[in-house]
């Protein structure tokens, strides 16, 4: 059941940081970056920066996480048209590239500028926006849906991952709305983040109803199945 869509990617990091906080990233995505203290600082704190000589160093994979530890939120608008650019001219036709954002709205300004290899993500890990500032700053997941719903773009791509305690339905609406190419579906996992034990997980019965229900209508792949 589980994909191993992510054994194909690699992450290109050209820019890096946010500064939405999810309590989730610190024991990933930060936790990453802080190994590079010795080299960047910056990265260390997590603080939003360009690293401009990256740019020309695009992974040979077949997916391709366009500044993975970071939000692109966070880019200025000359550094998100040079990552644009460098896709575009440097990217091979095999590639596909992945921009997420957990404040879509973001993306706006370049639509017109993506190529045709490049997919937009975002994350929703609930319907519910009530108690969802104790887990991140960015924008709540009703705005956010909206957000990405409105992007005049014909390859969205939903990570509905850490899931958190949701609503069935609305879920489903949500999803159905915004009509991706296939969706990311995954728990926190216990089993990786123990310190994370207070997220509002799902039972693993609402997560594989959630995945059958979708299933009759989208592409659902498993990034992390409960335990
Ligand atoms: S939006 Fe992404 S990069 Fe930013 S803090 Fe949250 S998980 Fe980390």
């Amino acid at each position: 059941m589980k994909s191993n869509m992510y054994d194909q990617a690699r992450t290109w990091n050209p820019f890096v940081g946010c500064l939405f906080d999810c309590i989730y990233c610190r024991y990933s995505f930060q936790l990453q970056t802080k190994r590079q203290k010795q080299r960047c600082p910056l990265c260390a704190e997590y603080e939003p920066h360009f690293h401009p000589e990256r740019l020309k160093r695009i992974p040979r994979a077949s997916i391709v996480f366009v500044c993975g530890y970071s939000d692109v939120r966070f880019a200025l608008e000359s550094t998100m048209l040079e990552i644009i650019k460098t896709v575009e001219q440097l990217g091979k036709p095999d590639q596909t590239f992945y921009f997420q954002s957990k404040a879509p709205a973001c993306f706006e300004p370049f639509l017109n500028a993506f190529s045709d290899n490049v997919i937009l993500l975002t994350t929703i890990e609930t319907n519910r926006d009530a108690g969802y500032r104790a887990i991140s700053k960015a924008p709540p997941p009703s705005i956010r849906y909206k957000q990405f719903r409105s992007l005049d773009f014909p390859r969205k791509v939903l990570t509905l991952e850490p899931l958190f305690k949701f609503d069935h339905e609305a879920m489903v609406q949500m999803v159905g709305e915004i009509s991706p190419e296939y969706v990311w579906l995954g728990v926190n996992s216990k089993r990786r983040y123990k310190a994370l034990k207070c997220l509002p997980e799902p039972s693993a019965e609402e997560f594989w109803k959630l995945h059958d229900t979708l299933s009759q209508f989208v592409d659902v792949k498993v990034k992390t199945e409960p335990v």
